[in-house]
């Protein structure tokens, strides 16, 4: 079985750039948004139940799906919400743990912005949370983006609290600092990730 990393933290803390620093030294990324969309690219399995349960309609001229109207579905009816769920939840777990068993890197990094949220932290051996101040959360995102303060609030408060979160982490990265400061929390995390997963084998 193969050493897995679970990678998570809240709205515009860095998650991706960790990711990508971790990327850079060969490690396997398993990213869940990625996945999520794989799980309904047109002809997918996924996507053919959808059309079954929804009707053609939710797809579009191209056969992708109508995420607008979809959407539209779950946000009226509770029910169909649980059911795309109860579908979409399953099979992005299976995806997830597939191109885990396929990668070749010493240990792998799963990307998932609500890992604890979802109950993924299971499939995991080690959590690492990417933390920073809500204040760095809203200023980072909002530039990013280009978004308002407010949405990014907004978003902040439907994620598990930051003090939860630090309690469930395993490793922590405090990437208040510049991306100097990062580098350095990255390779002394990778250095341990890899005596673990030597250890695991
Ligand atoms: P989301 O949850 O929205 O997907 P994320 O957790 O993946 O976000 P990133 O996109 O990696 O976060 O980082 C948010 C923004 O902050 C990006 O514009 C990124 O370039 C910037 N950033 C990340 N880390 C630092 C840092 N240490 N110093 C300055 N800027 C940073």
């Amino acid at each position: 079985a193969k050493f897995i990393v679970g990678l998570t933290g809240g709205i515009g803390s860095g998650k991706t750039t960790v990711a990508n620093l971790f990327a850079d030294k060969g490690i396997t990324l398993v990213d869940a948004d990625i996945v999520a969309r794989q799980v309904v690219e047109p002809q997918s399995p996924g996507l053919q139940q959808i059309k079954q349960h929804f009707g053609e309609h939710i797809c579009n001229t191209d056969g992708s799906l109508n995420r607008a109207v979809l959407r539209n579905i779950i946000f009226a009816d509770d029910k169909e919400l649980q059911w795309l769920n109860n579908l979409l939840h399953p099979l992005i777990r299976q995806t997830m743990l597939q191109q885990v068993a396929q990668a070749t890197s010493a240990y792998v990094i799963m990307v998932v912005p609500l890992l604890f949220e979802n109950g993924l932290d299971r499939l995991v051996n080690k959590t690492l949370v990417v933390d920073v101040a809500p204040e760095i959360q809203i200023s980072r995102t909002s530039q990013r983006d280009n978004v308002p303060d407010s949405q990014v609030e907004q978003i902040i408060t439907s994620q598990i609290s930051r003090k939860d979160r630090l309690a469930k982490a395993d490793d922590v990265i405090d990437n208040q600092g510049d991306l100097a400061d990062l580098t350095v929390s990255v390779d002394a995390l990778h250095n341990q990730y890899l005596k673990l997963a030597q250890q695991t084998l």
